[in-house]
């Protein structure tokens, strides 16, 4: 029997590779889907290729013109990702509608492949303040995309899957680690520098490492300056 298909927004980081090993364990055919949007972090998108070949999965990058995202310290060099900022109104790292463009050109992959399932790895618990990650919009885009595509009014809904939704960092690493997923291939840091390295210190960076800490598991993440643990 066929498996079924699910389109994946894919980072390479932390959670999307979590989120990577539990729809395959789901029985999922899985389509990564990763996107070169103009973020000063490359890094990730190599950490995504390493990431795609070591679950065997083929990844489709998207390049976004650019330009069509920016404004904000992910995208532009005369903004600084800032050191971790604790709770605090939306963060510089912010990035305009990025999930809502992403997950729209998710849809159009599922559509294409005719995968009524797409995946996304947001968390609305230990997550840095954005409001694409908050459980009303995913609500809201399924609703969405219910109502936007052939495929959905032809009778084959869509279900738009956040299984971090509720979870925090260290339950989405026990989870992963449960799953047998390798972080050391996985890069989270919003100041990555050319090697991979994390700087240890931004919002991503922080919120991973005690992530591991909470979790009681060894944090295999290479560090540019030190290595605390
Ligand atoms: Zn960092």
């Amino acid at each position: 029997m066929n498996k079924p298909k699910a389109v994946l927004l894919f980072s390479g980081g932390l959670d999307s590779t979590t989120v990577l090993a539990h729809a395959l364990h789901q029985g999922f055919d899985v389509y990564p889907l990763s996107f070169d949007y103009g973020q000063k972090h490359k890094v990730e998108l190599q950490a995504a290729k390493r990431v795609a070949s070591a679950f065997k999965v083929s990844l489709n990058t998207i390049q976004l013109a650019l330009g069509t995202l920016t404004g904000s310290a992910l995208t532009d060099t005369d903004k600084c990702v800032p050191d971790f900022g604790g709770a605090q109104a939306i963060p510089v790292t912010y990035v305009p509608a990025r999930n809502t463009v992403f997950l729209s050109l998710a849809l159009a992959y599922a559509e294409v492949l005719g995968a009524r399932d797409i995946f996304v790895g947001v968390s609305s618990v230990d997550y840095s303040g954005y409001p694409d990650c908050r459980p009303e919009f995913i609500h809201a885009f399924e609703v969405l995309a219910n109502l936007a595509t052939k495929m959905a009014i032809e009778g084959q809904s869509i279900r738009i899957h956040a299984p971090l939704l509720y979870l925090s960092k260290a339950q989405t690493i026990q989870m992963g680690c449960a799953l047998q997923v390798d972080y050391a291939l996985t890069i989270s840091c919003y100041r990555a520098d050319g090697e991979g390295l994390a700087c240890g210190l931004c919002d991503s960076c922080v919120l991973r490492k005690e992530g591991f800490r909470v979790a009681g598991i060894l944090d295999p993440t290479r560090y540019a300056i030190f290595n605390e643990d």
